[in-house]
């Protein structure tokens, strides 16, 4: 077994939406990011790269690539599944926070897994989704950006 934890930070800026593990939220403020700025999915990618070995999703998809311009972070996902099961490894389960101030998460976390898993190629009920505020405090509590941490447990595939 493999264990790995990831964390993310995005800032609000200009927008009307938001992208949280692959859903579309309808919210004032848009996220500042070179992808679309999905701190759920980032984080998930670093803690499965962490428990393969293999860095972070900095060095698998830098910012500084043009062709990450604005791009789904979905795919960086796929790609992060794919190193998995090339590492003859599946994801036992994925457990993940979101600290947010808004918007809640509450109604979207079914769809949210729903995504995760399909990338992963795991059931739902293997992705849990929490949500919580920092009461106000920081960053997070101003409302001036939002994060999400993700632990994982990967498992050898039977051979
Ligand atoms: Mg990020």
């Amino acid at each position: 077994m493999r264990i790995g934890q990831g964390f993310d930070v995005h800032a609000f800026g200009e927008g009307d939406h938001v992208v949280l593990g692959g859903v579309r939220i309808d919210y004032p403020r848009g996220i500042v990011a070179h992808s679309d700025g999905d701190v759920v999915i980032h984080a998930l990618c670093d803690a499965v790269l962490g428990a393969l070995g293999e860095g972070d999703i900095g060095q698998h998809f830098p910012d500084s690539d043009p062709r990450y311009r604005g791009a789904d972070s979905r795919v960086f996902l796929r790609e992060v599944a794919r190193l998995m099961r090339a590492a003859g490894l599946a994801l036992a389960n994925a457990d993940i926070t979101v600290m947010a101030e808004a918007p809640r998460i509450a109604k979207h976390r079914a769809a949210m897994a729903e995504n995760l898993a399909a990338d992963l190629g795991v059931p739902a009920q293997r992705i849990n989704i929490k949500g919580t505020t920092t009461e106000k405090l920081g960053f997070i509590g101003r409302g001036e950006g939002l994060a999400a941490s993700a632990a994982v447990l990967l498992d050898a595939v039977a051979s």
